[in-house]
């Protein structure tokens, strides 16, 4: 039965050995709690780094850690010192933390780093291809893995394959500064689905696929070849239940259960009646915002001083890659800073800051987010913040106030929040008077909507979206493969091939016969594909017909002096081997001087287009123009044109990177069913790659082959994958 394998850099353990006796407990964290439920509702594995270096477990303790990681369904990846060290705290927290959070000059790009950050990747897929199977779902987390994906697709095609980013994805301006950009993101693009926590992620990151790698875009789809990768946003829930069960059951404890913090905060709160608590807690990261948010609070006790003795910030600041340089650095300022401000402010009876340095166990988490009435929340830059999340779960009494940097993931689910800029120590301060003043039918309110929102997208329903989408896209799949041209099939083609006496061929040219290029110019036949269409042509009961969107200029000089019958612009003009150039219908042209205007100022607004002018027709090319320019300039042209259009009996053609205007009515289907004419064709093929040839699919007579190239959603009956598969047949039919 096919199974799911979770991946991850760590497993979800915390695997501790003292004397020679082990420790396994469940960690905490979001990835890990939200995929324990994943975990434990399928058949599943998870595959991770345990955490303990090879070089620290000798063959015996080793073997223990294996027994005890695979009775919890787990898989252990072994990774020694060095490894963790250059892949771990070198590439992915020197190089890609800091560059996918916008802090470019904390980035490093070192080989070594680099280097084992691929041989990791390569060990995480050595392990996974080891354990999985055909029909098996993989689910890979996290910028530390992002190679991943293409390594096990390589060497597993049959498994399908869904990777999550848990943090921001840059825009593509900061993307482009990393010298391995187009190798992460070929990585990424292994895997079926690609999920991120937001739109704006998603959106970086087409924009990069588009830029860095040039392939087309499709809604959410990206088309690579033989494959359809979507990406698209989830973003990721908390246990609510969780999170809101534990503070209702916190609010009936008695005394005597109460945790020490617990009484501690309530015998201050009893002491000083009015005091508000304003918590704030991350990790110690730079990218969390502390000195800033420091720096704010100082700022509004300066600026509100009626606030001083009434106000304290609770700071839970949980240690983090303390050996990373920058990490230390950041310590030593916040502790500073804390210490400075308290001996500032503080009186007697008051301090302005609490702060902790360590890690809170559930329980003492929920006591926090319970007996602080604001959360003051201000990273510079943040995936998604689950406690923005878990503090607004907590209120059970839906009273409290949650202060939001708009630079958190979270913002997008959170509008209903305070939202603040991190950078804005005036507004910082007065959104904490706002908050500290707000009423409490406000902060009902307020919470309510929130409440309500993260308790249906809660974390079950982000796992069950995203794996839902996977089996949605393999559907999809499923559905291209169906029309794959099988052996069969070609044997088939050439089966009724051989039997026929009177056979017609209508070969579309561009993303057919031959590949794109920048200019179209440059896409001129070779001495191959020539070799082919002429061995086609020269057999007495072949017809050979060439039909295409070109100009009848280009198409003379390729092919003017061959046995091959050319339509080109679409099926406006004709002409077989002996003859001149022929309309195959009379067309007006009087409407081509008004709308050459329009597409002379988009050439002028869109540097590296230009305009392709026929007979019958204007085409705008965009190949060569910036990808997103050219997408927003291809719409808004679209949008001008189509005003004119209904007037003049005209119609616009979108194909590969071009928009083309001519009149109505004509197309490659028309044109192809003129030339067919009632004569008596016993083997109808027809081949193309664009729209523009749906309408040939749609015209000829059912039993025709058709076939298009790329996977598309096509009225073709087969698909091929490129250009190589189409004149491979051709060939294989001439012989
Ligand atoms: N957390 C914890 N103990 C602590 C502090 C935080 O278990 O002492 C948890 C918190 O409940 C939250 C997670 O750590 O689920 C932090 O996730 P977030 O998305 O806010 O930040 P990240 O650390 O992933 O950047």
């Amino acid at each position: 039965m096919s199974k799911i394998i979770i991946v991850s850099n760590r497993l979800p353990l915390n695997i501790k050995i003292e004397n020679d006796h082990l420790t396994i407990e469940p960690s905490v964290g979001g990835l890990a709690t939200g995929m324990r439920s994943v975990h434990e509702a399928y058949e599943s594995k998870w595959i991770g780094w345990t955490g303990l270096a090879e070089e620290n477990l000798n063959s015996e303790l080793r073997k223990k850690v294996n027994v005890a990681v695979e009775k919890e369904d787990c898989i252990a990846v072994d990774l020694s010192n060095e490894d963790v060290d250059l892949y771990y705290y070198g590439f992915s927290n020197k190089t890609i933390w800091p560059l996918f959070h916008y802090f470019t000059e904390f980035a490093e790009f070192k080989k070594e780093h680099w280097d084992a950050y691929c041989k990791v990747n390569q060990k995480f897929a050595d392990v996974i291809t080891k354990n999985c199977e055909k029909g098996d779902t993989i689910w890979i987390h996290d910028y530390q893995l992002l190679l991943l994906p293409q390594m096990i697709k390589d060497k597993c095609p049959d498994v399908s394959i869904g990777f999550f980013l848990h943090i921001p994805f840059p825009s593509y301006e900061v993307f482009r500064i990393l010298p391995w950009r187009n190798e992460l993101i070929e990585g990424m693009l292994g895997a079926d689905l690609i999920g991120f926590h937001t739109y704006d992620y998603e959106r970086h990151f087409f924009s990069s696929v588009r830029r860095l790698l040039g392939y087309e875009i499709n809604f959410n789809k990206i088309n690579i070849h033989n494959r359809i990768v979507k990406a698209d946003s989830f973003p990721m829930g908390i246990d609510y239940d969780k999170f809101h069960n534990a503070a209702l059951e916190h609010h009936s404890k008695s005394i005597r259960d109460k945790s020490d913090i617990q009484q501690q905060l309530d015998k201050h709160i009893l002491n000083t009646p009015d005091i508000k608590l304003i918590l704030s807690i991350d990790r110690l990261d730079y990218t969390k915002g502390i000195a800033k948010r420091l720096h704010a609070f100082e700022y509004f006790l300066e600026k509100y001083p009626e606030f001083q003795g009434k106000a304290s910030l609770v700071m839970l600041a949980v240690p983090s890659r303390a050996n990373v340089d920058q990490y230390q650095k950041m310590k030593s300022e916040i502790d500073e800073l804390v210490g400075r401000m308290n001996g500032k402010f503080s009186t007697i009876n008051w301090s302005p800051i609490w702060y902790f340095y360590r890690s809170f166990p559930f329980d003492n988490l929920i006591d926090l987010y319970t007996s602080c009435e604001i959360a003051l929340l201000t990273p510079i830059r943040d995936g998604m913040n689950l406690v923005a999340k878990e503090f607004v779960a907590s209120k059970v009494d839906k009273k409290g106030v949650l202060i939001l940097s708009e630079m958190a993931g979270a913002v997008k689910e959170m509008s209903e929040a305070l939202l603040i800029n991190p950078q804005n120590y005036e507004q910082i301060a007065d959104t904490l008077k706002k908050a500290i003043q707000m009423p409490e039918e406000e902060q009902i309110e307020r919470n309510t909507i929130m409440q309500n929102r993260l308790q249906r997208y809660n974390i079950d329903r982000w796992a069950s979206d995203f794996l839902n989408s996977l089996n949605k896209v393999l559907e999809d799949k499923a559905k291209y493969i169906a029309k794959e041209m099988s052996a069969a099939i070609v044997k088939k083609i050439q089966t009724a091939y051989n039997k026929a006496e009177k056979r017609i061929f209508f070969l579309d040219y561009d993303g057919t016969l031959v590949g794109f290029k920048d200019k179209p110019i440059d896409a001129s036949p070779d001495k191959d594909l020539y070799g082919i269409l002429d061995k086609l042509a020269s057999n007495p009961k072949n017809e050979v017909v060439l039909i295409s969107g070109r100009d009848k200029e280009t198409f003379t000089q390729w092919f003017g002096n061959k046995n091959y019958t050319l339509i080109v612009e679409h099926g406006v003009w004709i002409k077989t081997p002996k003859d001149d150039w022929k309309l195959i219908e009379q067309m007006k042209i009087d409407w081509k001087e008004n709308i050459k205007p329009i597409f002379e100022f988009y050439v002028d607004r869109t540097p590296g287009s230009f305009i392709e002018e026929k007979n019958y027709s204007f085409v705008w090319h965009y190949r060569k123009a910036d990808p997103e320019l050219g997408a927003i300039r291809a719409n808004e042209l679209k949008y001008d044109l189509s005003g004119l259009i209904s007037n003049h009996n005209l119609e616009i053609l979108e194909g590969n990177k071009v928009i083309e205007i001519k009149n109505s009515g004509i197309n490659k289907g028309r044109a192809a069913m003129h030339k067919i004419n009632n004569l008596h064709y016993d083997f109808i093929f027809g081949v193309g790659d664009d729209w523009t040839d749906e309408y040939l699919f749609h015209d000829l007579p059912a039993k025709a082959y058709t076939i298009r190239v790329g996977l598309k959603n096509t009225l073709a009956k087969y698909n091929v994958n490129e250009v190589k598969d189409v004149r491979g047949l051709l060939a294989k039919l001439s012989q």
